[in-house]
């Protein structure tokens, strides 16, 4: 193939990928998005496979299917609650591949330029810290790790590891342009080793509420890794694809950080929400159980109800209950909402795409600032799964890790209503006030099963 038909073809690919991500923005195009970037995608590898001085068909091939058939069984057979432990592991890998481009090509180039060997060192760091710090990030959501580790001058010793891997990539590049003598593969892993364990160190203090941000940031580092190691390569489409992920991942990042009010630096340096898996605190007062016909009851002569799913109604897989429950409220005259936390559930987007595919209308789901300043106006707050995302001690209780976080104030409702299974803590580990105010009311069960109680309890009244 033709070297400018070549370009052509992969700035067509990258084109390809940026509407993709456009159509990801919104739940309506989302699928048609997804199916752009696709089709980018499979043009990009068509185009790398016609390229004439490309000679591993095999070893590529071999790559390329072997990673098909693993994405595709772990794709299949992975539960929609364990997404985000997935796309960690997903992001890490992209952040893996540009740091191992990076290696190939430096023990391969012997006589590199300037900014080959500046911009492939900055791609491999980024991408190993992306890597290694993507892999934590997938055992503190799986579980793996309960703690966070957090100990007395954490940050100077971060930021010692992090200078020795800038320090090794720096003699790295001087190595390789001839300045510094040495034994160049020596000073290579080791700058690996060094760049893998500050994603580790990096990772390891940061609290599960934090996760949301953490995750961004990584798919954001994935992105400018791949772009650096585009400009290696020679590739535009990995630039360009790059470099809209990163930007997108950046975005996103923002979007997270300012979910939790926190700024970047505050979540990546003050260990921040590390209260995964401590002692519950002593919250006083009593959890006031009600049954679902009593609660359907409540709702059924409300005027207003605002419903706040999070994390257990994706695990219940409660949506259609839900929204058929909310159908005929509203054909009793009730006036229902939606209040979406953007930090609810396990990824960003994730109530939202729950609603979405049971059929919500969009026109009924509200955002955190839309919706919040209503609940005073509301009968009935009812809970469905969600814990952290309602917890009052983001609001007034400085002790708590998720102190400053904005929550949706379900509390100021005339009745909140909670639906969960049992007194099982939220993502951040810690006791919620908010089960055992006087206006709660607790209707134990699973998500999906409940949902379903009060569809024939509201079909009763
Ligand atoms: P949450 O704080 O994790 O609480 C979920 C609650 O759902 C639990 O208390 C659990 O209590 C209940 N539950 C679980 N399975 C259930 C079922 N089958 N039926 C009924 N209830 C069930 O959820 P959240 O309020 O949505 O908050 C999200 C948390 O995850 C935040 O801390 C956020 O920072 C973090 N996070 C978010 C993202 C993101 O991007 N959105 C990513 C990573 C982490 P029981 O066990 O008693 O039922």
């Amino acid at each position: 193939m033709r070297a400018d038909l070549i370009q052509v073809s992969y700035i067509a690919a990258a084109l390809l990928f940026i509407a993709g991500l456009r159509g990801m923005s919104s739940p309506r195009t989302a699928r048609t998005g997804i199916v752009w970037a696709g089709v980018g995608m499979a043009v990009a590898t068509a185009v790398t496979f016609a390229t004439p001085d490309m000679a591993n068909y095999l070893l590529m091939t071999l790559a390329m299917g072997l990673g098909a058939i693993v994405a595709w069984a772990a794709a299949r057979k992975v539960a929609m609650t364990d997404m985000p432990q997935m796309v960690a592991v997903y992001n890490g890998m992209g952040g893996g591949a540009a740091a191992a481009i990076a290696a190939a090509e430096f023990l391969r180039v012997t006589d590199p330029s300037t900014s080959f060997a500046v911009l492939g060192i900055l791609g491999a760091l980024i991408g190993s810290v992306a890597f290694s710090g993507s892999m934590v990030a997938f055992a503190k959501l799986q579980g793996f790790i309960r703690k966070s580790l957090l100990f007395k001058g954490q940050n100077a010793f971060n930021l010692l590891v992090a200078t020795a891997a800038v320090g090794l990539g720096a003699v790295t590049v001087l190595q390789h342009l001839g300045y510094v003598g040495g034994s160049q593969h020596v000073v290579l892993l080791a700058f690996f080793l060094v760049a893998l364990a500050y994603g580790v160190l990096m990772t390891l203090p940061i609290g599960g509420a934090d996760m949301p941000v953490v995750i961004s940031l990584y798919n954001a580092l994935t992105g400018l890794a791949v772009a650096f190691e585009g400009y290696v390569l020679g590739n535009a489409a990995l630039i360009i694809a790059g470099t809209v992920v990163g930007a997108a991942g950046t975005l996103l990042t923002q979007l997270m950080a300012r979910a939790m009010n926190r700024s970047l630096a505050n979540v990546l340096f003050a260990g921040f929400g590390a209260g995964g898996g401590q002692e519950l605190a002593a919250v006083e007062g009593s959890m006031k159980a009600l049954d679902p016909d009593d609660a359907a009851v409540t709702m059924a002569y409300a005027r207003k109800v605002i419903i706040v799913p999070g994390y257990g109604m994706a695990v219940g897989q409660a949506q259609h209950k839900v929204w058929e429950l909310a159908r005929l409220l509203q054909e009793k005259g009730v006036e229902v909402k939606f209040a979406i936390h953007p930090v609810a559930g396990r990824m960003p987007g994730h109530m939202n795409v729950l609603l979405a595919e049971a059929g919500v209308p969009y026109d009924m789901i509200f955002d955190l600032d839309e919706v919040n300043a209503e609940f005073p106006t509301a009968d009935v707050a009812l809970v469905i799964g969600a814990n952290d995302v309602v917890n009052p001690a983001a609001r007034d209780d400085p002790g708590s890790p998720i102190y400053g976080m904005p929550i949706l104030d379900v509390d100021k409702a005339g009745t909140v209503l909670v639906v969960k299974r049992g007194r099982g803590a939220g993502f951040a580990g810690i006791e919620n006030r908010l089960f055992f105010m006087d206006n709660t009311r607790m209707v134990f069960g699973d998500a999906q099963e409940v949902a379903g109680k009060l569809v024939a309890g509201v079909k009763k009244v």
